[in-house]
């Protein structure tokens, strides 16, 4: 399956296009990232900066307000406890809603005159601003509430944590020693109220958060913080802005502003911003899925047309692998046909086409030279057969009388031995020997000689059945084995044959006769001489007793 050439084209596309696509993708996603931090780390640092200005210009005004209350002609020389000191002094209170108390201490510290009445007659001796407030304008540092507090009664809220940042200065009289001091407190919700602006109806929507630190590098704000949240050890340098791993976990894109308040004494506070880096790279994030998925339907489309297309390059090589299977399985008229608009793939087809005309012509030659062949051989075969038979025929056949021949004879004899004793049928042999021969081709030549054998041999061979066998056995002997022939049915054929011979004369010789000596086969005999041995016998026998006759 995976070396299939059109899956392969497919996956290689689909990587291609992976390794072209997230490539830039990826390098987007950074750039992306690193630019949106900046960009990230610029905003906080001017919501920063915002809200630092706003804090400067608030405790410049709240200090300058205490200042210049300092410096009114009823504090300086009028009697403290006068209506219109106090209506004043209200009013004061009522004009900023975070003024949590306004009053005039005298120099042993008894609150003489407050906004809404509040903490008249106790002492305040012991309260830093009031000390510092002796000497000149002050500003407190934000703290806790001390003592009693005036807050809780102030309408800013039960829940809210009590913290105060002090303004006093000294009030004097004409000429110039201190009467007492005149301070305001304000709640720490003004700071709230500062960043809320800054940051928006709900800064964390966006996740950031604001933090204000004292100049001895402690929490100030947010109160909750305070004592509970560790500082970073690598907050960045002031005014700028920069990664920062926080104690309670997770980045945070972390930005440092001073607070220049160009009051009489400097608190040295100093704003952080934080934004978790997942919330400030949130488009980043969204972009990135954005781009994900497009990836992946460029994929996918990618495959899709890429295996559409190795489809189209594959389809005629398949086409032809098909044919060329076809023909290999013996059908060389099936033809490499393919519609393909590429030149290499119609090149390929007709080479294809061509290659199996040659090959199929090729084939059809060489069947035919193969028939040819396969016909000569038959009719060389046939004749070999014939010639071999002739021959067989010729080593068995004297060639004088056309009669079989001596080793045809001994051939036949021993064949009728081993019939008899499988099944016991009897034969009887006779060997005829011509008288006085050599008197005939002394006295008429050799040539009459061969004559008289070849009548003789005729002769023979007319008056025997066709079961029976003849042969030359010798110059002029002749032997015949007899089938199922007893002594006295071979007797009675010897008889036969002999008168037959001899009552026909051949020219110029006259009468020819024969002397025969027969003998069955007996069941002592060893082999097939046994009866031929008796046989030779019987002729000698003949002979002896005068020739023209059978004996056995
Ligand atoms: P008998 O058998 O009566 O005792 O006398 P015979 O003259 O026939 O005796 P023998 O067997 O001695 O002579 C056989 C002769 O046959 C000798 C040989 O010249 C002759 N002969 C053998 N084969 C041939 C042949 O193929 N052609 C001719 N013309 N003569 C042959
Ligand atoms: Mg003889
Ligand atoms: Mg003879």
């Amino acid at each position: 399956m995976l070396d299939s050439f059109r899956l392969r084209l497919a996956l290689f596309f689909v990587g291609l296009s992976l390794v072209l696509g997230l490539g830039p993708a990826l390098y987007v996603h950074q750039v992306a990232s690193a630019k949106l931090t900046q960009a990230s780390g610029e905003t906080l640092q001017g919501l920063g900066r915002s809200a630092a200005l706003l804090l400067a210009r608030t405790l410049y005004e709240r200090e300058r307000e205490v200042r210049l209350l300092s410096k009114t002609p009823s504090l300086t020389r009028g009697a403290w406890e006068a209506p219109a000191l106090r209506e004043r002094l209200d009013e004061i209170k009522a004009s900023y809603p975070h003024y949590v108390w306004v009053g005039v201490v005298d120099v042993r510290g008894e609150v003489r005159a407050a906004g809404d009445g509040l903490w008249i007659g106790q002492n305040v001796a012991e309260r830093p601003w009031f000390r510092a407030g002796l000497t000149g304008t002050f500003v407190g540092d934000m703290h806790a509430a001390l003592g009693p507090q005036p807050g809780s009664a102030g309408g800013m809220g039960a829940a809210a944590p009590l913290r105060f940042v002090d303004f006093a200065a000294p009030i004097r009289d004409p000429s110039g020693s201190v009467r007492g001091v005149v301070a305001t407190h304000v709640h720490g919700s003004w700071v709230d109220a500062i960043f809320a602006t800054v940051l928006g109806q709900e800064p964390l929507v966006h996740g950031v958060e604001a933090l204000i630190l004292s100049r001895s590098g402690a929490w100030l704000y947010p109160f909750e913080a305070v004592g509970v949240l560790p500082v970073p050890a690598d907050l960045p340098v002031e005014g700028a802005f920069q990664v920062v791993q926080w104690p309670d976990g997770g980045d945070y894109l972390t930005a440092r502003l001073p607070v220049r308040a160009d009051t009489a004494n400097e608190l040295g506070w100093q704003i952080i911003l934080r934004q978790p880096v997942a919330k400030a790279l949130a488009p980043v994030a969204e972009m990135r899925r954005d781009m994900l998925l497009l990836a992946a339907v460029a994929v996918v489309l990618a495959a899709f047309l890429a295996y559409r297309l190795a489809g189209s390059f594959s389809r005629p090589v398949e086409q032809l692998a098909v044919a060329a299977q076809v023909i290999a399985q013996g059908n060389d008229t099936h033809a490499f046909e393919v519609a393909s608009r590429l030149r290499e793939i119609r090149e390929l087809a007709a080479a294809l086409r061509d290659m199996t005309d040659t090959l199929a012509a090729q084939r059809w030659d060489l069947q035919a030279i193969n028939f040819n062949l396969e016909r000569q051989i038959e009719a060389r075969t046939l004749e070999l057969q014939e010639a071999n038979q002739a021959l067989a025929r010729l080593a068995r056949q004297d060639p004088l009388t056309g009669l079989h021949n001596r080793r045809a004879a001994d051939e036949r004899l021993e064949a009728e031995f081993q019939r008899w004793t499988r099944s016991g049928a009897g034969y009887a042999v006779l060997l005829m020997d011509i008288d006085c021969f050599k008197r005939v081709n002394d006295t008429h030549g050799h040539e009459v000689g061969d004559r008289v054998l070849q009548h003789v041999a005729s002769e023979l061979r007319q008056q025997m059945r066709s079961t029976d066998f003849l042969a030359r056995f010798g110059g002029e002997e002749f032997l015949a084995i007899l089938p199922d022939t007893d002594r006295d049915g071979a007797r009675v054929m010897a008889e036969k044959l002999r008168h037959h011979v001899a009552e026909r004369p051949i020219a110029p010789v006259g009468q020819v006769t024969l002397s025969i000596g027969l003998a069955p086969v007996k069941a002592e005999d060893g082999d097939c001489e046994a009866a031929v041995r008796r046989a030779d016998a019987a002729l000698y026998a003949a002979k002896d007793a005068g020739r023209n006759r059978v004996v056995g």
